[in-house]
């Protein structure tokens, strides 16, 4: 059935009401088509978008590189389980090893997957030593499957759901001597995110990563990086750990690795990956190939476009924005976090009104943890659509304190 031409937003909200399950808040807009950071809705609007795909969309709607390559491999083989060698999938591990840490790696199909495989190989590590506990950051994110979300250790999310899978241990965030001290002999691992995304984009001290490693390496303790949102060239590094070179034992990547098609990925050092046998862990569609050219699609387009140096030019574009936007309006911005194109505005007020306000002019951003404006810019943002959006920003945020 192909999508009617003259299907309308309101149909389809009343379809949506009728028959699907209603866990999300939506805003009551139909999107339809996408370009770089525009997009369209059904009735023909256009809005400037600087949270293309909830951070998914790293390369902006319909990157050409990796719409050629999915159309392309569409036509080849879609699906083939992972009974069968497959060329994308071994390329697009070499392409991530190499830019990583020499690891081997996991395919799967979200962030959740990957930290749940995470989570597994961490105990299937330590079991024979006894070391199963997992130790996570308060305000962290991991996802909604039911150990990632009991790695997320923030109450909002376990309520109803209990009882939570047990031998995890909560610490907060960016404090080494509360990772010290619950370290014991029956710690498998540490799961962290270099940067907390969802928890409101907060960016841990300079050697945050480099202490917990220490730590790790004294304590026969592994360190697992959650990079489902910083990995994957969206911090102006491949990787997040990149910046203060902590090299971890297991990182995980999702949202922006196949450039806006679903997919994860576990990367573990050799020694570590080798206790998974076969049987042990598995995914019916992960590193499936359509993924696979998409993620290495994307690839090449942050290479030959130059775009790790770009996303830090796109930061510091957005970063003299705002900076000049908080002397400006005094107490109404306490904070401004950014690192490549990983941006939190922390306000004073709540943040949902100023995203519906944007909303109404076309512009697309979105607010987490009450009072942080969050932007995930697509790498191919132009500066005139930065521009573009910090003045519709600046001009609501300036009514907002007036
Ligand atoms: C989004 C996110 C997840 C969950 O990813 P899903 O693909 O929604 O399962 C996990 N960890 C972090 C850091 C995230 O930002």
């Amino acid at each position: 059935m192909k999508p009617s031409a003259e299907t309308s937003t309101e149909a389809t909200i009343a379809q949506f009401d009728r028959y699907v399950i209603g866990n999300y808040r939506r805003y009551p807009v139909c999107l339809v088509r996408g370009e770089g950071s525009w997009i369209w809705d059904a009735e023909g609007n256009r809005y400037l978008d600087l949270f293309p795909g909830w951070g998914c969309n790293l390369l902006g709607h319909c990157p050409p590189r990796v719409v050629e390559a999915v159309r392309d491999q569409v036509g080849r083989l879609i699906h083939v389980p992972n009974t069968w060698y497959m060329e994308p999938q071994g390329q697009l591990a070499q392409a991530l090893s190499e830019r990583s840490f020499g690891g081997q790696c996991f395919f799967c199909n979200s962030g959740a997957e990957a930290n749940e495989a995470a989570i597994k190989l961490a105990r299937a590590f330590g079991h024979e030593r006894g070391r199963t506990k997992i130790v996570t950051m308060q305000g962290g994110f991991h996802g909604r499957t039911y150990a990632a979300l009991t790695a997320t250790a923030q109450p909002k999310y376990h309520e109803g759901f209990e009882p939570m899978v047990p031998g995890f241990e909560y610490v907060p965030f960016n404090d080494i001597p509360a990772v010290a001290e619950v370290l014991d002999d029956r710690t498998a691992a540490i799961l962290v995110e270099p940067i907390q995304g969802e928890g409101g984009v907060h960016i841990p001290s300079p050697d945050y990563l480099i202490e917990l490693r220490r730590l790790c390496d004294r304590r026969g303790v592994l360190l697992m990086l959650d990079e489902v949102q910083t990995g994957m060239a969206r911090t102006g590094r491949w990787f997040g750990y990149q910046h203060r070179g902590a090299i971890p034992d297991i990182l995980t990547c999702a949202k922006a690795l196949a450039g806006g098609i679903a997919m994860g990925v576990m990367i573990a050092s050799p020694t570590v990956a080798s206790v998974l046998k076969p049987g042990m862990h598995a995914s019916t569609f992960g590193g499936n190939p359509i993924a696979c050219r998409a993620a290495l699609a994307t690839i090449e387009t942050i290479e030959e476009e130059g775009l790790l140096e770009r996303g830090t030019a796109i930061g510091e574009r957005f970063r003299s924005h705002f900076e000049g936007l908080r002397h400006e309006l005094g107490g109404l911005i306490r904070e401004v976090r950014i690192l490549g194109t990983m941006i939190g505005i922390d306000l004073t007020i709540d943040a949902s009104g100023i995203v519906a306000e944007c909303l109404k002019r076309r512009l697309l951003i979105n607010a987490t943890h009450g009072h942080v404006i969050r932007l995930l810019p697509a790498l191919t943002v132009t500066d005139e659509q930065i521009d573009e959006g910090c003045s519709i920003l600046a001009d609501v945020l300036r009514r907002a304190s007036a």
